[in-house]
This record gives structure tokens, C-alpha cells and sequence, in this order.
């Protein structure tokens, strides 16, 4: 603890004085975050940190295995994060993050590590699906480390398709309003794979080549003749 609490003593000292203005104007103003990032609890994984965001700009839910409980099975601190980013704060944008050496998914791979964790067990039961998917849809022959990234990419979109299946986020989506966005960051290079929805994989971000989104804002209702665009 004595490491954080000379952190705190330097950011008291030394670090806010000079923000003082900026943390003023952010209660006399609220918060209006770029987006919110579901991303893993992981100590290596700081989501501010990756893409360089000062206070204010994004909203940030953080948990084992970056998971997303269905709408209907969980009502727990995800899925208010997820309403309130959506409905209050009218972010545009929703990124889940799966990152290289999740234990998470380790946990996944090796049921049996977890009998003394029965709520990280219950937990990952959201991500079965992925494991599901590298079982059955990919080549048998993997080594644990192939098996192991391809579960945490495959997290990543079995988790946006969670997403998908709240109030707040479906209507968004239909009203066009919503971008999703899967992301992967690899520790151990620093590269941040984006998931690209048309292409159907995962690509690397680049500085000039724009940002893959998995789900781009595309308003759709499924009675499109009563359609509020077509109405007006
Ligand atoms: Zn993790």
C-alpha cells in the first residue's frame, strides 16, 4: 500500500494544482465521455492509460474477462453501467476489450482451476459460448496458446452480441445512434487489434487507415412502414 499512497500524496502535491481548473469545470459541467470501454480487470489493461484519455473521457466498466451478462440473466453493476452510459449520458460509442494472457480465459480453458472460485466459475458461464465456438470451429490440433488467443478474440464477439441483447443498446442500434466496437490489446507489443464487422476479423489499428468498427451506425427497424424517418 505504501506505493499507492505516495501516489496519492504526489497527485495531491504536484498533479492536481495544475488541474484544478479542468476537474472544476468537469463537476460545473458533468461528464460527456467519448464512450464507454468494457474492458478486463486485468492490472495490465488500463483502458485510460492505452488510449491515452484524461478524466472525463471515458466511462469505464471493468470486470473478469471483460463479460457482458445477457440482459435477461443478470441484474448487476455491467448492465447499469451499460443503461446509464446509453440513456443518461448518450455515449455513441460502446467498446468491449479481451486482451493477450487473460486468466479469465485461462480459467475458461481449465475448468478445474476454479474449484475454489465458484463466483468467477458462475461468472465466466457468459463466455461458454466462446469456448463453445474454439472447440468445435477451430483446427483441433492448437497448442494452449493458439486455443488461448482464439478464445479471447472469439470473448470479445460473443460479448458484443451480449451487448446487443439490452433494452438500451437494441433501440440505439435501431435509431442508428450506436457504434460497437470489439477490441483485443496485446500486452506484450502494445498493438490494439480492432474488429473489423465486414471483414469479419480482427485488424490492426493503424494511424491513418481510420478505426474498424464491429457494428457501424446503421438505423433498421424491422416494420420499416411505420418508421419514424419514413413518417417525417
Ligand atoms: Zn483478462
Amino acid at each position: 500500500m505504501d506505493t499507492i499512497i505516495q501516489g496519492i500524496s504526489t497527485f495531491r502535491a504536484q498533479i492536481f494544482p495544475g488541474q484544478r481548473q479542468m476537474y472544476e469545470q468537469l463537476v460545473r459541467d458533468g461528464q460527456h465521455p467519448n464512450a464507454l470501454i468494457i474492458a478486463c480487470a486485468d492490472s495490465r489493461v488500463s483502458p485510460e492509460h492505452i488510449t491515452q484519455a484524461g478524466p472525463g473521457e471515458l466511462f469505464v466498466c471493468r470486470n473478469a474477462g471483460n463479460i457482458v451478462p445477457p440482459f435477461a440473466q443478470q441484474n448487476g453493476g455491467v448492465s447499469s453501467a451499460i443503461e446509464y452510459a446509453v440513456v443518461a449520458l448518450g455515449v455513441r460509442d460502446i467498446v468491449v476489450c479481451g486482451h493477450s494472457d487473460c486468466g479469465a480465459m485461462k480459467g475458461l480453458m481449465n475448468p478445474e482451476a476454479l474449484a475454489k472460485m465458484p463466483n468467477v466459475a458462475a461468472w465466466l458461464r457468459h463466455a461458454t459460448a466462446a469456448e463453445r465456438i474454439v472447440c468445435e470451429a477451430y483446427p483441433a490440433d492448437m497448442d494452449p496458446k493458439q486455443h488461448h488467443r482464439a478464445l479471447a478474440l472469439e470473448n470479445v464477439i460473443v460479448q458484443l452480441a451480449n451487448l446487443r441483447t439490452h433494452p438500451s443498446v437494441a433501440a440505439a442500434l435501431a435509431k442508428g445512434e450506436l457504434r460497437l466496437h470489439g477490441w483485443f490489446f496485446e500486452i506484450e507489443t502494445g498493438t490494439l487489434l480492432a474488429y473489423d464487422g465486414e471483414a469479419g476479423r480482427f485488424v490492426p489499428l493503424g494511424h491513418d487507415d481510420g478505426l474498424p468498427v464491429a457494428e457501424a451506425p446503421a438505423p433498421r427497424v424491422a416494420a420499416p412502414e411505420y418508421a419514424r424517418v419514413a413518417a417525417e
